[in-house]
């Protein structure tokens, strides 16, 4: 096809007129399952009634004011973010990139106007994803995303995953932070564990630098909590958030205490679309629904069920799936055949879902799936192995 984007993405050749709950449906009727969920942004499903008033109602009210005003739907979201997580402050952006470039600027600003201006080093995981801006590809570090657009930004060191001496080393007088994915999401579904977090908190506190949570995949209910650092007993100072908050609206924030606040003031940052009344409504709707700990009780109910089939099913196909990984709906399935066969023969009888690195499977389904749908995924992921073995 002749087209006029910008071929920066492997599309498959689908394509879809309608989406309903946890499903897509072509031109031609045919349904998929979709468990990719527009990659852990859909996070009610597609078309949420309950979404879908609130964004009707505002839509007659006002979209778009810029921040020159009071926008009393993004005070709403603010201090309901306040009130379920560690924070004191919000900064509201319109996605993951721009939400983790904020941490990047906070953190700076934190040492400098507390004239430690030699500190602004950020320490970061190898095989960890951030975004595409030129901050966010500096500090992931990632050959395939970096090849091309050099000269990066300065500043940023990475560290194999699980090497917690040589972060230690890496640390010095210019170190600001430490910024991390409570689960690698794109690296391929990697769990840092409770105690490498709560490590990782001592050692920040040790050396007087901040740490950074990126929850831009792992955040809204993802793993089973609200946000991710909240199954450790330790919070980080600065969280950046976006994908599933909201709902498939695109809306990011950057959370921070009122301690690191100190370094931003008027003029200090800012984006004209961030925080507008249309995406803060819906986000705060997408809250209130996932927050609610009967919400999450089930989650985490049903996650389990899932992953249990799923062991079950490694267990009998092991020549194809060597590893299940992940917490609540953040799954991945490592694979000992090419990910992206898999991928396109489980597409093929009906079920979507996306590759991250380390020949993974990423199953992202929606976080309100139900449990019938979560059967239907099961059958067609035992029938996918039983073709692939088939044809050996
Ligand atoms: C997707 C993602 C980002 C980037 O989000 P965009 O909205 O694509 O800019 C950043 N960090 C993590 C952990 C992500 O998964």
């Amino acid at each position: 096809m002749n087209s006029s984007i910008l071929p920066t993405y492997r599309r498959s050749n689908l394509s879809f007129v309608k989406g309903k709950g946890s499903y897509l449906i072509t031109k031609n009727g045919k349904k998929y399952l979709d468990f990719a969920s527009g990659i852990a942004v859909n996070s009610l499903g597609h078309c949420n009634s309950e979404l879908i008033k609130v964004l009707n109602n505002q839509s007659k009210k006002m979209w778009h004011i810029s921040n020159a005003f009071q926008i009393p739907e993004q005070e709403e979201l603010a201090k309901k973010l306040t009130t379920l997580t560690f924070a004191d402050k919000v900064f509201f952006c319109n996605s993951g990139a721009e939400s983790v470039e904020s941490a990047i600027k906070i953190a700076r600003a934190y040492h400098q106007i507390q004239k430690r201006k030699n500190k602004f080093k950020i320490i970061t995981i190898k095989g960890s994803f951030h975004g595409r801006t030129l901050a966010a590809i500096s500090a992931s570090g990632q050959k395939k995303m970096v090849d091309g657009f050099k000269p990066l930004l300065d500043g940023f060191i990475q560290v194999e995953f699980g090497d917690h001496e040589l972060i230690e080393k890496k640390i010095d007088n210019q170190t600001a932070a430490i910024m991390i994915e409570p689960i690698l999401g794109e690296g391929g579904i990697k769990v840092v564990p409770n105690e490498c977090l709560e490590g990782l908190r001592k050692l920040c506190d040790k050396k007087k630098i901040l740490l950074i949570f990126d929850e831009v995949q792992t955040g809204v209910g993802r793993t089973g909590k609200l946000f991710s650092y909240q199954w450790s007993k330790i919070k980080p100072d600065i969280l950046s958030t976006a994908k599933g908050i909201g709902g498939g609206f695109p809306i990011g924030a950057c959370l921070l205490t009122n301690k690191i606040s100190k370094g931003m003031k008027f003029g200090s940052h800012g984006s004209t679309f961030g925080g507008n009344p249309l995406a803060c409504s819906v986000a705060k709707r997408v809250l209130e629904i996932i927050s609610n700990k009967k919400f999450l009780n089930d989650v985490n109910q049903r996650a389990t069920f899932f992953i249990n089939k799923l062991e079950e099913i490694k267990y009998i196909y092991n020549n194809l799936i060597e590893e299940v990984r992940g917490k609540g709906f953040l799954l991945g399935i490592k694979c000992k055949i090419n990910n992206s066969i898999f991928i396109e023969k489980l597409r093929n009888n009906g079920l979507l879902v996306i590759g991250a690195s380390e020949n993974v499977i990423r199953i992202l389904p929606p976080l309100n799936v139900s449990k019938k749908d979560l059967k239907i995924a099961l059958k067609i992921i035992e029938k996918t192995c039983i073709d692939i073995n088939g044809k050996r």
